[in-house]
């Protein structure tokens, strides 16, 4: 078992964005990420967004007007990884559903912090071989084919 073990959680984040439409742009639109007030980044922004954002609050560009910003707001969800330490001392990231190493001694852990046999051992009881258990829970681990 990993020590201090944080699981895999999902998480919801809001992100909002500051959208300023064209008129008669033909859908036409710019957005800045913000915050939840629709104040922009602005130290985020590269030099070339910056001189939009300028743009788009003092009303044209490029010869169209622009509509007055409108905050908009985004739901975005991920798993964030877990985590721990190996019982050789190292850090251990879990962010996958099925096993990670760790990159100190090459110890194997499950999604629950436990610790796994090594892998000369897994199918043992079942017969399977470890490639047999690869082709059915993770296709990309047999490398280029
Ligand atoms: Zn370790």
């Amino acid at each position: 078992m990993l020590k201090d073990f944080v699981p895999r959680e999902p998480v919801e984040t809001t992100l909002y964005e500051l959208v300023f439409k064209l008129e008669d742009g033909q859908g036409s639109a710019f957005a800045f990420e913000c915050d939840a007030h629709g104040n922009v980044y602005r130290d985020r922004l590269p030099r070339l967004a910056l001189h939009n954002l300028d743009l788009c609050l003092k009303g044209e560009v490029d010869g169209y007007t622009v509509r007055r910003g409108v905050v908009r707001s985004h739901l975005q969800s991920y798993i964030a990884d877990g985590g721990g330490r190996c019982v050789c001392g190292q850090s251990v990231t879990i962010h996958s559903s099925w096993a990670d190493s760790c990159e100190g001694c090459g110890r194997e852990y499950n999604n629950s912090g436990q610790l796994l046999a090594d892998r000369a051992f897994w199918g043992e009881e079942t017969g399977e071989s470890v490639t047999d258990m690869e082709l059915e829970h993770d296709p990309e681990a047999l490398g280029d084919w």
